[in-house]
């Protein structure tokens, strides 16, 4: 039977809902106004489209948005007194510095220079040590994203077993420390793992979070299993046009899988989101309230 396809960007919806609704209440009821504040230096392609959209939607949701456009040839010093004056102003909740920085800049420097109560990326090694203890954190939005949707879909994960392949700071070991804290069963791949395709089969729940395109193919996937696809992959479709895959072969994996998530249009769309929703936490954290349900970890 084909897999169900959990759909992200339905799913991303109803979690802009819920923030936006939230944010009214603080408004009214606190006359709070939650703000984003996103740094982006330089003009790389990518980054401004990614800083463009997360601007449109947090002012979607009634949040302010403070964009910091800064030269590419900013100094440390610049970047870190911009950090500082966001970090001691009130009306901003969350710091985003977007990434990759130039290579001049030091980005775990960087980074650790964000208010942790403000870091809503989750990248500071404060939240990443919260989360490594099972600690109230901020939590990168991408895994955060992922643990919504699986959680939606199974109700609870508990001693289930999740393969995640990928390592990185930014989704592959938070993911891992998301399903450890949810109970699951937890086995790490990357590009060291012996037999893969074996580890694979082992999962109820599959997060792909590599980099390289549809690597993971339906005979690699348990009958019934979940399977996430974190990648985004441009690759070549002929005619001098492009088109987005994932890291999982959808076809072959969706005719084995419980249920499955489409690229484009699943995990991506739910980074952002969760980009909102981890604004709203932190101000409600930050004014001592109540925060949001269903939109943390
Ligand atoms: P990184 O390149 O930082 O990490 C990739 C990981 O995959 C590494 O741990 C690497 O192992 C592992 N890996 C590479 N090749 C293999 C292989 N052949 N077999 C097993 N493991 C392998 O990537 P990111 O974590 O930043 O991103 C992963 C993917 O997710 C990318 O496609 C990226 O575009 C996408 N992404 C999507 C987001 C979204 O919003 N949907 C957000 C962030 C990322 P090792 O450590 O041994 O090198």
């Amino acid at each position: 039977m084909a897999a169900k396809v959990i759909d992200g960007k339905a799913f991303a919806a109803t979690v802009r809902e819920k923030v936006a609704s939230h944010v009214t209440r603080l408004k009214e009821e606190n006359g709070i106004t939650p703000g984003l504040a996103v740094v982006l230096v330089g003009e790389d392609p990518a980054s401004q489209v990614y800083v463009r959209s997360k601007g449109k939607q947090t002012v979607e949701v009634g949040m302010n948005s403070y964009e910091h456009k800064l030269d590419a040839s900013t100094s440390e010093a610049d970047l870190l007194a911009l950090i500082d004056k966001l970090n001691n102003d009130p009306a901003v909740h969350g710091i985003l510095v977007q990434l990759p920085l130039p290579s001049h800049l030091n980005s775990d420097l960087v980074i650790n220079s964000i208010d942790p109560a403000k870091d809503v990326d989750g990248f500071h090694i404060s939240n990443v040590g919260l989360l490594g203890t099972g600690q109230k954190a901020m939590v990168p939005c991408t895994p955060l994203g992922c643990l919504m949707m699986l959680r939606d879909y199974h109700g609870s994960l508990s001693g289930m077993n999740a393969v995640v392949i990928g390592r990185s700071n930014i989704v592959g070991k938070p993911m891992a420390n998301l399903l450890l804290g949810d109970s699951c069963t937890v086995t790490i791949a990357h590009s060291r793992t012996k037999d893969l395709a074996a580890v694979v089969r082992q999962a109820d729940i599959v997060v792909a979070a590599v980099g390289r395109p549809e690597m993971v193919h339906g005979d690699w996937i348990k009958e019934g299993a979940t399977v996430i696809d974190v990648g985004i992959n441009r690759v070549d479709a002929g005619e001098g046009k492009t088109r987005l895959v994932g890291d999982v072969h959808y076809e072959s994996a969706s005719a084995v899988a419980g249920a499955i998530t489409p690229v484009p249009g699943g995990v991506g769309p739910m980074t952002i989101a969760c980009l909102l929703a981890n604004t709203l936490t932190a101000c409600c954290r930050a004014n001592g309230l109540a925060e949001p349900e269903g939109l943390t970890a």
